[in-house]
């Protein structure tokens, strides 16, 4: 989080700002607003004045005065007097800054594997697409996945498909693909460190086709999330209804 103190460069601003200097926030100055990093928490050494002070309200910062008790503060933002003793000034800012802390977003189950399996994703070295998958045990990823070509042979980018590689068009000549699906890898994964994935959640970024659901199926996962549909998918849908698999659709946001 960043907490902005704004007003004067009187000796209350400056000793709230050591106090969170101690408790671990890094000290930037008023113009410091570029790579602040989302994890870490910031005291910022704020304008005397409002101009300057739009950069950090658009980063949803805390804003603190520290002004005369006169001033009256925007929506949202706060004022300390500044002849408060600063022992209570420190009580009533951690106040604040606690329950700023506790209104935070973090993001839900669902936002958080999907996202998981979107990294992954990234990894992949297939050319016609990049998927990722996850499968969640007791909200524990246990396995993870992404699309390419088999361990030890070429990478589907340095021309390992020679599928993926042709101009075959989309849903023509599959059988003859070499790069194995993300769903199959995180599920072959688990296999490999021997590690079950029986009533499993799959996340993948990417709706299973039909090879893939019939694995799914039969690994004992029993419910399927994506990001992506595609079209023609429908016989893997009417399989996982068939076989009991709840299948939804969780849009990353
Ligand atoms: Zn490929
Ligand atoms: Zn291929
Ligand atoms: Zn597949």
């Amino acid at each position: 989080m960043i907490v902005v103190l704004c007003g004067e460069a009187l000796p209350l601003k400056a000793g709230l700002i050591q106090h969170l200097v101690q408790k671990s926030f890094y000290l930037r100055s008023g113009q410091e607003f570029d790579g602040l990093e989302p994890d870490k928490n910031y005291v910022v050494d704020g304008p005397a004045s409002v101009p300057g002070l739009q950069p950090w309200r658009d980063r949803g910062s805390l804003i603190v005065w520290v002004a005369p008790n006169s001033q009256p503060a925007a929506k949202g933002e706060r004022v300390i007097a500044n002849e408060t003793p600063e022992s209570d000034a420190w009580e009533v800012l951690n106040q604040w800054i606690l329950a700023a802390m506790r209104e935070q977003e973090r993001p839900g189950w669902d936002e958080y594997f999907m996202k998981i399996a979107q990294v992954a994703s990234m990894r992949s070295n297939c050319i016609k697409r990049k998927v990722g998958a996850v499968i969640v045990r007791d909200r524990r990823v246990v396995s993870t996945g992404y699309n390419g070509t088999p361990r030890g042979t070429r990478n589907c980018n340095e021309g390992g498909c020679p599928r993926c590689n042709s101009l075959a068009s989309s849903g023509t000549r599959l059988d003859e693909c070499l790069c194995s699906h993300a769903e199959e890898n995180a599920i072959v994964q688990a296999a490999y460190h021997g590690t079950s994935v029986k009533d499993g959640i799959l996340y993948t970024t990417f709706a299973p086709c039909l090879m893939c659901s019939k694995m799914i199926i039969n690994s004992g996962i029993i419910e399927v999330v994506f990001n992506v549909d595609y079209p023609l998918n429908d016989t893997s849908f009417q399989l996982f209804a068939q076989a009991g698999i709840r299948i939804r659709q969780h849009r990353l946001s």
